[in-house]
């Protein structure tokens, strides 16, 4: 038996002894957890029991934002050794898969991710994990931001389905968690200047404390009138919708230039149209992000590089016997938060 933060139903949690397996197989590595995230779904599962057809049926640890130190590694592991700092991806695809074989693990549909029921997640203090899923992180990036390496991949997998070229200007419309990393993924990949949209000012201060992201806020200017007026009409050359908010889409393609490009990551919890017409008259192309695949390691290189400082966002952090709190304080959704972790005890 081990401790855990369980979350027994929607609305309820529990840190106390659950159990779970730790026998490290010859490719698997076990992990000491140092640092965890909490995540927008981890909060959703919280409060509404359920994420789309992912429905909590029976107590489910929480958490899938993770670093931690490797304690014992399995006899066929070359690539990790004990006491290498390290994050994990939290996917693990079947790797016999077609979805694998072409690369594109993320959408296996065999893939089983930590705190996505019925997997447990990582809000204890071992967990076993495949050594192909983990990654050791440099001795300048530390254990909090290795934990931000997850949702931070996401921001790069929609910059790596943009396809930018360097010099884009690009828009991100919801200055959320993902939002933030979206923007500062772009940057990194190359855009000359991202605008951020959003309601909330403080969550906007927040996101243009980074220089070369400029926030726009809606309730002040209409964000098509923005980009009309800082692009001379033409449009930007990606848009990354990150809100979820089914009214994002209204009149989205006014603000995408000609021959530009959308990314969908934000997931709406409705069906959720948009105008098919406006992309086809401006040969816009449609991409679409669900989680990542190989991007941990490139997160991990530019937070060690130095050219993404992820640590701005860390808002507060929790121990772990605080983590019920921490969970309370997530819920609220309070708008100077952006990122909240949990840190186990030593
Ligand atoms: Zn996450």
């Amino acid at each position: 038996m081990v401790q855990a933060l369980v979350l027994e139903k929607k609305g309820e949690l529990s840190l106390r002894d659950i159990e779970l397996p730790l026998e490290v197989g010859p490719d698997d590595v076990k992990i000491a957890i140092h640092t965890v995230g909490v995540c927008g779904s981890d909060v959703h599962y919280y409060t509404h029991g359920a994420i789309g057809s992912f429905v909590v049926r029976e107590p489910m640890v929480l958490g899938h934002e993770a670093a931690g130190t490797v304690t014992a590694v399995g006899a066929r592991v070359k690539n990790l050794k004990v006491g290498d700092r390290v994050c994990m991806e939290p996917g693990v695809p079947n790797m016999n898969s077609r979805a694998t074989k072409l690369g594109i693990y993320n959408v296996d549909p065999d893939v089983r991710f930590w705190a996505t029921p019925p997997i447990h997640g990582v809000l204890t203090p071992e967990v076993v994990h495949p050594a192909a899923f983990t990654y050791k992180l440099p001795d300048n990036v530390s254990f909090a931001e290795g934990a931000m390496v997850e949702p931070f991949a996401v921001g790069l997998q929609a910059a790596t389905r943009a396809h930018i070229t360097p010099g884009d200007v690009a828009v991100v419309i919801g200055c959320g968690p993902i939002g933030i990393m979206t923007a500062l993924a772009a940057l990194a990949g190359g855009c000359a200047r991202v605008y951020i949209s959003d309601l909330s000012a403080p969550k906007l201060a927040i996101a243009g404390q980074y220089a070369g992201v400029h926030p726009v806020n809606i309730t002040e200017r209409p964000l098509a009138e923005v980009i009309a007026q800082e692009t001379e009409g033409w449009g930007a050359d990606v848009v990354f919708e990150a809100s979820g908010s089914p009214r994002a889409y209204e009149g989205i393609f006014d603000i995408v230039r000609p021959g530009g490009t959308l990314v969908l990551i934000g997931m709406p919890v409705e069906p959720t149209k948009f105008d098919v017409a406006a992309a086809i008259i401006k040969e816009a192309r449609v991409e679409t992000v669900f989680r990542y695949a190989n991007n941990f390691d490139r997160a991990v290189n530019l937070i060690a590089s130095g050219k993404v400082d992820l640590k701005p966002l860390i808002s507060e952090t929790f121990d772990f016997a605080r983590s019920i709190e921490a969970f309370e304080r997530a819920a609220k959704g309070l708008p100077t938060d952006v990122k909240l972790q949990i840190a186990m005890p030593g």
